[in-house]
């Protein structure tokens, strides 16, 4: 997905463009998106069945999980839950700041 959208994303992210390569998947479950690590790369899925603003919350959700947590592996469930809300908060203020960017469109 080569859109001005994802870029901007990227950009108040503070991650480079080409870090994160991103690929449209097919989800078995009702799942938005996922972060994937290679031994150098980093993937993130997300449901081919999303699009818009819906798209763009996931997106930014994962890629405030890659900012804060990077290569993470969760086994904890509690650590587990603060950081979903840590990326929650996070991705929030770049869509807003993307929202108020776009004006009232
Ligand atoms: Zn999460």
């Amino acid at each position: 997905m080569d859109d001005p959208h994802w870029q901007r994303l990227l950009q108040v992210a503070g991650i480079a463009p080409g870090e994160i390569t991103l690929l449209p998947y097919r989800f078995l479950r009702t799942r938005g998106a996922l972060l994937c690590f290679g031994p150098q790369e980093t993937y993130l899925l997300y449901d081919d069945r999303l699009s818009g603003a819906a798209l763009y919350r996931v997106l930014a959700h994962e890629l405030a999980h890659y900012r804060l947590h990077g290569r993470t592996v969760y086994f904890d469930r509690k650590q587990r839950q603060a950081e979903e809300q840590e990326a929650d908060r996070l991705a929030a203020q770049w869509l807003a700041q993307i929202g108020e960017e776009a004006g009232a469109g």
